[in-house]
């Protein structure tokens, strides 16, 4: 809890210890950045714990198809012993052989969505490997968190991302980093006010002041934001002073900080 709320951080990366300081690395590398945490599973929740967040949504990415099982199984292991404290995303890849046979498998292990980041995995989001997931995901009701947006590449813009929301019309996303990384504004008057399109806000408050934060949240509107730092990226008290900086109303919060995390995904 913190200023009396209780905080789902939505986005979260874990790692098992032996790899999380290379993957960290990569990560840093890729988005010319400093992450703030180790990403392992008790620095995430010691710093969960810490800073006054309450349960927090925790994913991995896999980079190759055979690397898909293992990892969904690592984040769910994770996810049991911690009692409770966290809740799993499956990843998957679209070289996968059996896109069908992941996603029952995630689904058996207990995740509660499933996490891709196109330009880290590098494939463009409406690639046709994909189009069985999307299909799948739709009609297990299961939500997709999707990295979105970066102006230096053309994998998760808006022009990749729209055809899919027009297919899938039940489909349930949510566009991480506000819809658009390094494209706030482009993305969010792209997707404001489609049913099905939700975002979360991590890993942009460090790129945007307050007042386009401001502007780009409530042109989305309270209903379609979750708060989520991208842990290890940055750090949720640092977060989170910034957010309850931007003057949104209890009710707004309490959405955004809780409300709507818990509606797309049965907490
Ligand atoms: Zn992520």
């Amino acid at each position: 809890m913190k200023n009396n709320y209780y905080i789902i951080d939505t986005h979260c990366h874990i790692y098992p210890e032996k790899i999380a300081s290379k993957a960290v690395a990569a990560t840093d590398k890729f988005y010319d950045a400093k992450s703030f945490g180790k990403g392992t599973t008790a620095d995430l929740k010691e710093s969960c714990i810490r800073f006054g967040v309450d349960h927090a949504l925790v994913q991995s990415v896999a980079t190759t198809p055979h690397q898909v099982r293992s990892i969904n199984e690592f984040i769910s292991a994770e996810v049991k012993s911690a009692d409770g404290f966290f809740t799993g995303l499956g990843t998957i890849h679209p070289e996968s052989e059996d896109m069908k046979g992941d996603i029952e498998h995630l689904i058996a292990l207990g995740l509660k969505g499933v996490k891709i980041h196109p330009d880290i995995q590098r494939f463009k989001l409406d690639d046709y490997r994909l189009l069985k997931a999307y299909e799948i995901c739709e009609e297990k009701n299961l939500p997709i968190l999707i990295h979105t947006g970066d102006n230096r590449y053309d994998y998760s813009n808006p022009n990749r991302m729209l055809p899919i929301l027009e297919t899938y019309t039940k489909l349930t996303v949510i566009g991480a980093h506000l819809g658009g990384w390094s494209i706030w504004d482009s993305a969010c008057e792209s997707y404001a006010g489609l049913p099905n399109f939700y975002v979360d806000c991590s890993s942009s408050f460090y790129w945007i002041d307050k007042k386009t934060a401001k502007d780009v949240i409530s042109r989305y509107g309270a209903d379609k934001v979750m708060f989520a730092t991208d842990y290890p990226m940055w750090s949720a008290e640092k977060e989170l002073d910034y957010f309850f900086d931007l003057g949104f109303s209890q009710e707004e919060y309490t959405k955004m900080l809780s409300g709507n995390a818990k509606k797309l995904f049965n907490l």
